[in-house]
């Protein structure tokens, strides 16, 4: 059996590699005798697994003794409430930048908390491009400044880091965690849900600088709180341990690899190369101006959306799956995180010409 291109944006690939790797060690983990599935998160074994991932991490985002580390459950998702829970005093307010589905669906969970305040939004653009930093109406006494580095569904990336002077800065890194360099320093909490660039859903890693933490509501549920998570090395409960696992084999596959700075070379060339066929084809579009382009996710329609069916179907009979854009904005979208070879866009390339060709 071969294995197919898959561009879903999460859960997504993960590096053949680990996939063998962890098949090779599934019934007995180094003579353990058991899979790491069926071991006690307690047992030297498994903390080992665990420290050596946390070890991994922070290598590869450069991550200092400065911020804990948390591997957290419920996905990003359960961040947006979480993140208002431990750093939004009571009565306090937050900066929110609104760049497309995700940042509202993190602005309209920590509304329910406090008073947030969009400081900028992408709407007036059309979701096309980031607003200009100089424009935002961010509060000096803001608890923090939220933002989404990257918009999964809208394939819309931020080419800086904001500024936020001495407020906290707080970015949802689930979709461009580990595909480039970024200077850590300037975060005070960071968030990614695994399945893009990490490993299986349902894990979430948070970055979190240890003065912010033990600042949360009384009435935070113990499994949100940071300080309780920080203080238990994350294994308050029993946490995700397979998942804690996978994530550790790639981040060793992208030590392995060159790093992060080798990953946004690789990253680089493959979306300029399909964003670059794009614009190059009057069949194809996106919409994005190009400073702003995602690197992880990248949107197009055909200039005839009827035949949106046909070209999915036809991507389908080669082996490119999962092209089809996010059910709100429809079109296609095909993601090609750390993991999607290089080979896998050509291959898409390749597809297009041929589809534009015959049907455009
Ligand atoms: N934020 C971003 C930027 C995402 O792309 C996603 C998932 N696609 C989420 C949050 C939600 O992640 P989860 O499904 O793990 O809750």
């Amino acid at each position: 059996m071969s294995r197919a291109y898959n561009f879903c944006a999460g859960p997504a690939t993960l590096p053949e590699a680990v996939l063998n790797q962890a098949r090779e060690e599934m019934l007995d983990w180094r003579g353990t005798g058991m899979s790491v599935m069926e071991m006690s998160h307690r047992s030297d074994e498994f903390v080992q697994i665990a420290e050596t991932a946390e070890r991994d991490f922070r290598e590869l985002a450069g991550v200092s003794d400065d911020y804990a580390v948390l591997f957290m459950q419920g996905g990003a998702s359960s961040q947006f409430a979480t993140i208002p829970l431990n750093l939004l005093p009571e009565g306090g307010s937050a900066d929110y930048v609104n760049t497309g589905i995700w940042s509202k669906k993190a602005i309209a969970e920590a509304k329910r908390y406090g008073d947030v305040n969009v400081a900028a939004s992408a709407e007036t653009s059309g979701f096309s491009e980031i607003p200009d930093q100089a424009s935002w109406q961010t509060r000096a006494d803001a608890a923090y400044l939220h933002y989404t580095p990257n918009e999964t569904i809208g394939g819309l990336e931020y080419d800086f880091i904001p500024d936020s002077g001495s407020v906290p800065l707080v970015a949802d890194m689930s979709s461009t965690i580990l595909s480039r360099p970024m200077d850590f320093s300037k975060f005070g909490l960071v968030y990614a849900g695994a399945q893009k660039n990490i490993g299986p859903s349902g894990l979430v890693v948070v970055a979190i600088r240890k003065d912010l933490l033990g600042k949360a509501r009384s009435n935070t549920p113990t499994m949100m709180n940071y300080q309780v998570i920080a203080d238990n090395g994350s294994m308050y409960n029993t946490p995700a341990t397979y998942s804690w696992y996978l994530a550790g084999l790639v981040f060793q596959w992208l030590k392995a690899q060159g790093g992060v700075t080798a990953m946004a070379a690789v990253n680089e060339r493959k979306a300029k190369k399909l964003y670059g066929f794009i614009d190059g084809n009057d069949f194809y579009a996106n919409p994005i101006k190009p400073r702003f382009r995602s690197w992880m996710n990248v949107p197009f329609t055909l200039a005839d959306e009827s035949l949106n069916g046909e070209f999915l179907k036809g991507a389908d009979a080669r082996g490119l799956l999962n092209l089809k854009g996010h059910r709100s904005v429809g079109g296609m979208r095909a993601s090609i995180y750390n993991a999607m070879p290089e080979a896998g866009v050509d291959a898409l390339i390749d597809y297009m010409t041929e589809f534009a060709k015959e049907r455009g």
